[in-house]
């Protein structure tokens, strides 16, 4: 099997040195253990948080471990009660072409070839119904909470989560507007996800085109990558807005987090401004996953993929979402 590991730990962006794709023997399974093939790896900003040396919630990946990614695969040998060959399952296997499973709550089986339910689209199951799509449900639902009429304003609005987010609050009534990072991913945000407009950050005025966009001020933001665009957005709040503190992609790379002077804001505007962390909602996925399949089979809901083909892409996939190359849920297939 081929699997990436880590080398070395980056510094800013991941470089090739810090990675080697290596060629190894499947491994024998013991007793509680299960083999998965790995079909598809999502890329989350996650991924390259965890090649830091820093705690988080879960241990960093540590020198010459593979590096760790959430994926989908097929159970092909098991000696795991909980598992049986031909099962889906989401897991956290990494770049790699194979990995092992155990009976814990990072392997959940999706699947099963007995019930008929093995035959699943791997990249909807990780661009919708995924941690990417409940990041988005939970964000907007428990903290946005957009009423009908009401603009929403979210970040990184060609991205994964927040294509997601934007559409979640479109169907509540909301008027949505994206901001992103091209031409391109604003046509993208309008024509297929439905946003209302679409600011591009990198060569629109951006107080001004807020300004444009959202005339009755804002209401929910929906915040994806801090810095700049955050206090710019802050500046705009309406009375009692709330804003849902996702991520900050902006400075995870280089560990900066400046401002924002804006923030002086909420409580001129008795507004809220409020992070989360989607796993603390690991007990209410089913909630989450009813209300995103119930608006994706109503067609209220797409997604756009965006695959690195081979292993050897893994320092394009790492980078993609940092270098703002992606469009749409990030994946490699090994
Ligand atoms: P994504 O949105 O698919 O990709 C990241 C996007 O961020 C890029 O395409 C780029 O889009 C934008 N970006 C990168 N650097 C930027 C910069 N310096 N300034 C402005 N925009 C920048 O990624 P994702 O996986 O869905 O993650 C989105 C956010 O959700 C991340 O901040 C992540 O940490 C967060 N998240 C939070 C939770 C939680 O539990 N709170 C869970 C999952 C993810 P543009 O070209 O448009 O700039």
């Amino acid at each position: 099997m081929r699997q990436v590991v880590l080398r070395r730990r980056p510094i800013g962006l991941v470089a090739i040195e810090d990675v080697e794709v290596v060629t190894s023997e499947l491994p024998e399974l013991a007793d509680g253990e299960a083999l998965v093939r790995t079909d598809l790896v999502g890329i989350d900003a996650a991924a390259r948080t965890w090649l830091d040396d820093q705690p988080g919630y879960l241990p960093p990946v540590q020198i010459g471990e593979t590096v760790r990614a959430a994926t989908v695969g097929q159970i092909v040998a098991t000696r795991c009660d909980a598992y049986e060959v031909g099962d889906v399952v989401t897991t956290l296997g990494g770049f790699a072409e194979y990995s092992v499973s155990h009976d814990d709550l990072f392997t959940t089986v999706i699947g099963r070839v007995a019930d008929g339910t093995a035959d699943i689209d791997r990249e909807a199951l990780l661009a919708v119904f995924g941690s990417t799509g409940a990041t988005a449900y939970f964000g907007m639902h428990d903290i946005g909470r957009p009423q009908p009429g009401e603009t929403v304003v979210v970040s990184a609005a060609a991205g994964a989560t927040g294509s997601i987010a934007g559409q979640l609050a479109k169907a509540a009534g909301a008027r949505v507007v994206g901001i992103a990072g091209s031409a391109e991913k604003c046509a993208v945000v309008v024509d297929e996800f439905g946003f209302d407009a679409c600011i591009d950050y990198r060569t629109d005025d951006l107080r001004a085109a807020l300004r444009e966009h959202c005339p009755d001020r804002v209401d929910v933001y929906f915040d994806n990558v801090g810095g700049p665009i955050l206090d710019a957005v802050l500046g705009r709040l309406a009375m009692h807005a709330r804003v849902v503190l996702c991520g900050v992609i902006s400075s995870y790379v280089s560990g900066e987090h400046p401002g924002p002077s804006n923030y002086v804001k909420l409580l001129a505007m008795r507004a809220s401004m409020q992070g989360f962390n989607t796993l603390d909602n690991w007990d209410r996925y089913d909630e989450a996953n009813a209300e995103l399949r119930r608006l994706y089979d109503r067609g209220q809901l797409r997604f756009r993929s965006h695959v690195f083909e081979g292993l050897d892409l893994s320092v394009d996939a790492l980078n993609a979402l940092f270098e703002g190359t992606n469009i749409g849920k990030t994946f490699l297939r090994p």
